[in-house]
């Protein structure tokens, strides 16, 4: 693993004193205790730090898990029941507002209002709704009112067992543009090794999010049978977060002063750093926000054209399409040999793009009776993939 130099962990750390906007993410093992009852103290805790980093200056949102958990505990149905009554939707359901009954009193003590957004993660996927929502939570902040984020767990199918608060907080932080993710957790962090098997584990104190060596550490991580995350879904968001230039950092959210000490620079937990810098807003929703629908192979010239010169993907440099999709949808776009060139929204409904791969605009007006649009692909709409390289636009050997 190339570690980050000093210099690089110390520039980082005087940005997270200075950090303005923070996402704050705690997990369901912070916030449920024995019977899935809700940890009070850990409520009062982790307001009076929000409390208190508002009251430095910063503007907090927080994403809490807990909704199922603390449901369970209402429900009285522990994970093992025999014969549950209830799904984790409807657990979802009923917890949700005992989560922001304790959200609400915990704040109010600190003379602070809550609101709760209950997201998923198509809303954020389509531009429309993720700009409402990113304003909805600039007008909450700007009046001072705490945004309180959860997944909308009971609507949410395939998120429910397919995403998880760590990749939905990542979003959020891009959407606001945060200055940090911070990932309050029961672990103190990414560890070489298991720590409750190994004793010689090493914390990792900081690394790049991109670091192949994250995930391979994240097999050591501990998994609570409370969140769906675990540290792998830590490290992925890290790196989603890292993708628009927010560094992240995973410690342990039932030690006292923990996020003080994380605002404060000191080293605690494992930092990620961001190796990219800030990219457009628009770029930052395709970065993070965005599933793909559907995907466009390129031929070698199109896709060096795109990737090292920066032009708008054509018609004409498209081999195949595959998918179904709509105008405006995000596509992946590989090069000729199936590497991932990046994302991008394509202009062209996935029928229409298949009619006319390969063809001149000329002969695309002839083919569909009009003209759509030149451009497949504009190239303002359009992501690298992180480590995309002129080799990727390269014809591979016959
Ligand atoms: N949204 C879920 C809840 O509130 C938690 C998902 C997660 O743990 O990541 O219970």
């Amino acid at each position: 693993m190339a570690a980050p130099s000093t210099a690089a962990i110390a520039d980082a750390r005087a940005g997270l004193r200075r950090a303005r906007r923070v996402v704050v993410k705690l997990g369901s093992a912070v916030l449920c205790g024995d019977g899935y009852a809700p940890r009070e103290e850990a409520f009062a805790l982790h307001a009076a730090a929000i409390a208190a980093a508002i009251a430095d200056g910063r503007e907090v949102v927080l994403v809490s898990s807990g909704a199922v958990g603390l449901g369970r505990g209402e429900a009285g149905q522990p994970p093992n029941d025999p014969a549950p009554r209830f799904g984790k939707q409807a657990l979802a359901a009923i917890g949700q507002p005992l989560l922001m009954d304790r959200w609400r009193a915990a704040f109010s003590a600190h003379g602070l209002k809550v609101a709760q957004l209950l997201l998923t993660h198509g809303d954020l996927g389509d531009r429309g709704r993720f700009l409402h929502a990113r304003r909805v939570t600039a007008e909450l902040l700007a009046a001072g009112a705490l945004p309180i984020v959860n997944e909308n767990d009971t609507i949410a199918i395939e998120e429910l067992r397919f995403g998880d608060n760590d990749a939905l907080a990542a979003q959020v932080a891009a959407a606001i543009g945060a200055d940090v993710l911070v990932l309050l957790t029961e672990v103190d962090g990414l560890y070489d090794a298991d720590p409750r098997h190994e004793p010689t584990a090493r914390q990792i104190t900081a690394l790049t999010a991109d670091d192949p060596d994250a995930l391979a550490y994240t097999a050591s991580g501990g998994r609570s049978d409370l969140g769906t995350g675990g540290m792998r879904s830590k490290v992925l968001a890290a790196g989603k977060a890292a993708a628009v230039g927010i560094p992240t950092v995973v410690a342990h959210g039932t030690r006292p002063g923990v996020l003080a000490r994380v605002l404060a620079g000191e080293a605690e937990g494992t930092l990620f750093l961001p190796g990219r810098s800030r990219l457009s807003a628009r770029r930052k929703w395709l970065a993070t926000s965005v599933r793909t629908r559907g995907t466009l192979h390129l031929d070698a010239g199109a896709a060096r054209a795109l990737l090292l010169q920066g032009r708008s993907l054509l018609p004409v440099g498209v081999r195949r399409v595959e998918g179904r999709f709509g105008v405006g949808d995000a596509v992946r776009i590989v090069g000729p040999d199936g590497t991932l060139l990046g994302r991008g929204l394509c202009r062209y409904a996935s029928e229409d793009a298949a009619a006319v791969a390969g063809l001149r605009s000329a002969a695309i007006a002839e083919r569909l009776g009009w003209l759509p649009a030149r451009e497949l692909v504009h190239r303002d709409d359009f992501l690298p993939a992180r480590g995309a390289s002129a080799e990727a636009a390269e014809e591979p050997d016959a």
